[in-house]
């Protein structure tokens, strides 16, 4: 069991991957490999106590002095520079030097899916900023490596692959433009050909990272059609190679509520070179007199999609960090502060949100790690693509917006002293609001699992994957009653689906919100139940039972009396082994 919270002042400067023993089970349980564990240990453990130690404390500051943008030198030539506070850099710096954008080449060996998203779990924890930029130059560099030409690829990937903080670049990605975010294919830029390469004029008008060096933008080449077929993707340097800039221009960065070290600018492109992202090695054979056709094949968005998708599941880790900050702030507080002569969490109320807290986040992993995972656990690697298809957009829409439910209800524990600047629970809860809009709205989501469910059929695989984990459980009595809570939640999703099929169109989209929470809560019911199984397997403790058994009876159940009648008493009796991961016997769990 870990130490009690109240021993800490507060979360920054801890070592945050040893406070987490559900991130180290998480670890067990999808790195069965000897190999890939220990380097999971190695990596994952170096990154929890140098983001809990150093990041975090750093990002404090940066959060009060964001960059600025320099608009013209003191010979007033124009040069739209962004000046950062050093912290920023520190931090850049160090997470560069560690191998958070390319842990592939500190490692010198591929690395696990749960692996990186362990580490960006813990950076988010401090700064979903700094995540956002680096998480988008690990997005750039695999477009480059895919569909850059030869000729500039390799100098592209070493830079934007460095661990040299020094010569380091960074990418961003730009799609929204004024009339469109959602609605990328109202896009207006303007894509002409000019050789091998293309020439780039429109306006962006929410570009994140906006100083690094290289972008991944989506443009119409000339005569293409309307709508989002019409669109192309293409890489983008912001310096030409003699230094001058690309016919780049920052117009303003915006004013931010939250995430406020990454600067966010609005951008002129006014013929800026760029590099057709084609089909692959387009290019370099050529294609279309330097990739005319390619750029026309009406797969360009599907091409800045896989870059969308992975930030989508980033988005969704940032949603986890900040589940987990808030978690571990508001556990410390509660365990320090007193009213009424006792501790606050002593308090029935009190403890009954902590655990849920807890339960939520650990569903919300659950989920998440299953997307890291799928491509290895699935039967076929089809059916893995199929879920992490239809699993991202669901982990993204529940973590954000679980996120952003654990930032307030943290802020709340701390009382009076959350809501201010100088207390850190304030930050999480701006930072939050913001993941629930970044890569696609809540409501985009939704859209985008029926899209999974109408073109590629991805919810039979998740649904066959659900009911796997089921299975698992089915040996544990102490289950028993969740597993058959999920069963009945599964046969609803079935009908829900059916009904949906044959409904309007208009119907259909106004329950895919409800559709896509019930389907998040039944897999998310049904990972916990296997995870709890694994964990009374591996040696009796039942406390992910306890957590299952709490998330299922609050999202999949409907209580008699709203539950007030309910004679559960585990959030009071357990509330020491829940918060601080001790062990629980089967026998503590009510029958
Ligand atoms: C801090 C920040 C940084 C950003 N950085 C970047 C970046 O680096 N690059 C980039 O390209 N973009 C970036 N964005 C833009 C972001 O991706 C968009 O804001 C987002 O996709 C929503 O688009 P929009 O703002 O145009 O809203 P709109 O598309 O106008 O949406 C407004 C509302 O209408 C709803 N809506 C729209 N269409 C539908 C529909 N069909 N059905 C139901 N509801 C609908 C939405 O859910 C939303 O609630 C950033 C945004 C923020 C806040």
């Amino acid at each position: 069991m870990l130490p009690d919270y109240a021993e800490y002042e507060q979360a920054a400067g801890l070592d945050w991957y040893s406070l987490d023993p559900n991130l180290s089970a998480l670890l067990d349980r999808h790195l069965p490999d000897p190999g890939d564990r220990s380097l999971a240990e190695e990596h994952v453990g170096r990154f929890g106590a140098l983001v809990g130690g150093v990041i975090a404390p750093r990002a404090e500051v940066t959060d009060k002095h964001g960059p600025v943008l320099r608009r013209f030198d003191r010979w007033g030539e124009e040069v739209d520079e962004v000046v950062h506070h050093p912290n920023w850099t520190q931090n850049k710096a160090d997470l560069v030097r560690n191998g958070f954008v390319s842990l592939e080449a500190l490692a010198g060996r591929p690395v696990p899916g749960v692996v990186t998203a362990s580490v960006s779990y813990l950076v988010s924890q401090a700064e979903t900023a700094i995540y956002c930029g680096l998480g988008m130059t690990s997005g750039a560099a695999d477009i480059v490596e895919r569909y850059a030409p030869a000729a500039a690829r390799d100098d592209l990937l070493s830079r934007l692959r460095s661990l040299d903080p020094d010569q380091a670049w960074e990418g961003g990605m730009f799609l929204t433009e004024r009339q469109g975010g959602s609605d990328v294919g109202a896009n207006t830029t303007r894509a002409v050909q000019d050789g091998d390469e293309w020439l780039l004029s429109g306006e962006k008008h929410f570009c994140s990272n906006v100083d690094a060096e290289v972008f991944i933008v989506l443009a119409r080449p000339d005569g293409a059609p309307a709508g989002s077929r019409g669109l192309a993707t293409y890489i983008v340097p912001r310096i030409l190679p003699d230094g001058s800039a690309n016919g780049f221009r920052i117009k303003r960065l915006k004013p931010k509520l939250g995430t406020v070290g990454v600067p966010t600018g609005e951008v002129s492109l006014d013929g800026a070179r760029a590099w057709l992202a084609g089909g692959s090695g387009a290019l370099d054979a050529g294609a279309g007199a330097g990739g005319a056709d390619a750029a026309r094949d009406g797969r360009g968005l599907n091409r800045m999609m896989e870059m969308v998708n992975g930030s989508r599941f980033g988005v969704a880790l940032m949603g986890l960090g900040i589940h987990r900050r808030s978690f571990l702030e508001a556990a410390i507080y509660a365990g320090r502060r007193s009213q009424f002569g006792s501790r606050i969490d002593s308090y029935p109320l009190v403890r009954e949100t902590l655990v849920d807290m807890l339960v939520d986040l650990e569903a919300g992993m659950a989920a998440t790690y299953e997307c890291a995972a799928a491509a290895r656990g699935a039967q076929d690697p089809e059916s893995g693509r199929l879920v992490r298809r239809i699993l991202v957009p669901l982990a993204k829409m529940r973590c954000t917006r679980m996120a952003l439910w654990a930032a307030s209800t943290g802020l709340e524990v701390l009382g009076g002293n959350g809501y201010m600047e100088d207390w850190p629970m304030a930050r999480q809860l701006r930072d939050a609001q913001c993941h629930t809009i970044w890569e696609g709205t809540e409501n985009i989501l939704c859209i985008d699992v029926r899209r999974a469910m109408r073109g590629e059929q991805a919810h039979i695989a998740l649904l066959a994957r659900t009911e796997q984990a089921l299975e698992t459980g089915s040996g544990h009595k102490v289950l028993a009653g969740a597993l058959d809570t999920v069963a009945a939640s599964l046969r609803d999703t079935r009908q829900a689906i059916s009904y949906l099929e044959g409904a309007p169109d208009d119907i259909a989209l106004l329950q895919s919100r409800r559709f896509a929470e019930l389907l998040a809560d039944t897999v998310e019911g049904a990972l916990l139940v296997e995870e709890a199984a694994w964990a009374l397997d591996r040696n009796g403790d039942a406390r992910k039972a306890a957590v299952a058994r709490r998330f299922i009876s609050r999202r999949l159940a409907t209580p008699a009396l709203r539950g007030i009648t309910d004679p559960d008493r585990s959030v009071l009796d357990l509330f020491e082994p829940l918060v601080r991961y001790g062990a629980i016997d089967e026998s503590d769990l009510a029958a």
